[in-house]
């Protein structure tokens, strides 16, 4: 269904194809869905680009339809090879598939430049000679008058160009009429055509503009459902207005609001991290962060957590709501905890691996990886963090915390655990259970609770006051290891002593 309309008045000459009306559009049959995500490779993919390509994805994904890639990357001071891999990797890992190639805009000129001679020829745009101190004169004088500075359309009626001057193409706006966009999120808009000026479309150095690459872009891939953040509102009226005079199908479009920090001011990296990768890294998972960003604005009751499937299902781009969303980074944190915790060892250790291997460890080669995820994943808000706590069992303490040493390497410390290493070494089979029953016995043979016991060989094979369930922590260590360890602290208390 096509839902934006252009009324206004478009001379028969100048059309460059047939005119879309919407009684037309309901006889058709629906075009499959196509929406697209066209990030500019600048910088980084940031979260809000991310949730906007999540939107778009869904929105296409569940309808069975086509979710393309562009990449606009026209400014060639700006683009960036590196950026163009950031947002692959990016996309990659947030599992968002696109279908077909990417399409970069650097390699389609020709086609710009052919659009951009047809709407001259038929009258749709026009060269603009006026110089830069023309415009500056024009837009002083309508400021004096207490007007809305804009182009004035002094060359659109068409003088003789002066010999040798540089000229931009400007396209022929209408100027009268109203557009009308249907916006899934906003509502309906009605623009007045009086409102806005001969847009340029192509340079003086013939590049051509954004709203002439995506008006063309959008046409030739069949863009059904334009999905982008609504700081683009204001090229939606002028861009459908090119797509009208190309004689195109209009897309239907839905502005996504935009992210804020917790102060209200847009999101930046002050609010926290930004860029998705910057996530990746720091040890989120990647179906964390998509829940986080479809909860950005939509809601389905009070569910929190969503499956892919659930996303897929419940996901509805008309209910998310027009206002800004407010980014918590803390909440963020929270669901990557819950998803950590919930999820199967093995999948776990499949997003964990680059952190892993970052701390040197090699998973395939080391033996009880994925029984030290098992053991650590209830209590890591990160998977950086599970790896920090799971290196304990693939490296002695290089040094003993030594709040920790203090506290729970004196007193009868020593003691304990020489018995407790002659005890150990008895246990057959090394499991968590004969480990466990071993160091009630001692407990109970000092009368002390399991804690007094229990934290000396924390320390011993941690270095820290804190792991898993000792009996399970010695058990996945095995039994070498932890003897070597508690022999290891009882040499460092010696040494103190
Ligand atoms: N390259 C534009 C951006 O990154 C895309 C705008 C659009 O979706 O049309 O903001």
């Amino acid at each position: 269904m096509r839902l934006s309309a252009v009324s206004g008045t478009y001379p028969a000459y100048c059309q460059l194809g047939y005119n879309v009306t919407e009684t037309q559009a309901f006889s058709r049959p629906m075009p499959t869905t196509v929406t697209r995500f066209p990030p500019s490779p600048t910088g980084y993919l940031h979260i809000g680009g991310a949730r906007t390509a999540l939107f778009s994805w869904l929105h296409a994904r569940q309808r069975g339809g086509r979710f393309l890639l562009r990449i606009e990357d026209t400014d060639r001071q700006r683009s960036t090879d590196t950026s163009v891999r950031a947002i692959l990797d990016s996309m990659a890992w947030l599992e968002l598939d696109y279908d077909e190639e990417p399409v970069f805009q650097s390699r389609r000129m020709d086609r710009y430049r052919q659009v951009i001679d047809r709407l001259l020829t038929s009258g749709w745009a026009y060269r603009c000679y006026c110089t830069k101190q023309d415009l500056e004169h024009m837009r002083k004088q309508q400021r004096a008058r207490g007007e809305k500075p804009k182009y004035n359309g002094r060359c659109r009626v068409g003088q003789a160009p002066p010999t040798d001057a540089a000229s931009v193409v400007r396209f022929k706006n209408p100027r009268e009429g109203t557009v009308i966009v249907d916006d899934l999120i906003k509502g309906k808009i009605i623009i007045d055509n009086r409102e806005l000026d001969d847009l340029i479309i192509a340079r003086s150095d013939s590049t051509p503009t954004y709203n002439l690459t995506v008006v063309v872009d959008d046409m030739d891939m069949g863009i059904t459902h334009v999905i982008r953040g609504d700081d683009h509102i204001n090229n939606t009226p002028r861009q459908i207005n090119i797509l009208k005079a190309l004689g195109a199908d209009l897309p239907i479009y839905a502005h996504v609001p935009m992210i804020l920090g917790e102060d209200g001011k847009r999101m930046s990296k002050r609010h926290g991290a930004v860029s998705v990768m910057q996530y990746r890294e720091d040890g989120y998972l990647p179906h964390a962060l998509l829940n986080y960003l479809i909860r950005l604005g939509w809601a389905h009751g009070d569910q929190e957590k969503f499956s892919r499937d659930q996303m897929l299902d419940m996901f509805d781009i008309r209910q998310v709501q027009r206002g800004a969303a407010v980014f918590s980074p803390e909440k963020l944190q929270w669901l990557n905890y819950e998803y950590i915790k919930a999820a199967a060892p093995a999948e776990l250790l499949r997003h964990a691996r680059e952190h892993f291997e970052h701390a040197g460890i090699d998973i395939e080669r080391e033996e009880g990886v994925e029984g030290a995820v098992r053991l650590n994943q209830d209590r890591s808000k990160t998977l950086k963090e599970l790896v920090e706590r799971s290196l304990l069992f693939f490296r002695p303490p290089d040094h003993y915390d030594p709040k920790a040493a203090n506290k729970h390497f004196t007193g009868g410390a020593a003691q304990i655990l020489t018995e407790l290493i002659d005890a150990f070494r008895d246990i057959d089979p090394w499991s968590a259970e004969h480990i466990h029953d071993c160091l009630h016995r001692i407990a109970e043979r000092h009368g002390l609770g399991l804690g007094k016991i229990a934290q000396p060989v924390r320390v011993a094979v941690a270095g820290v006051a804190v792991s898993p369930p000792i009996d399970e922590t010695l058990a996945l260590l095995g039994k070498m290891q932890t003897l070597d360890r508690i022999q290891a602290a009882l040499n460092f208390i010696a040494k103190g002593a």
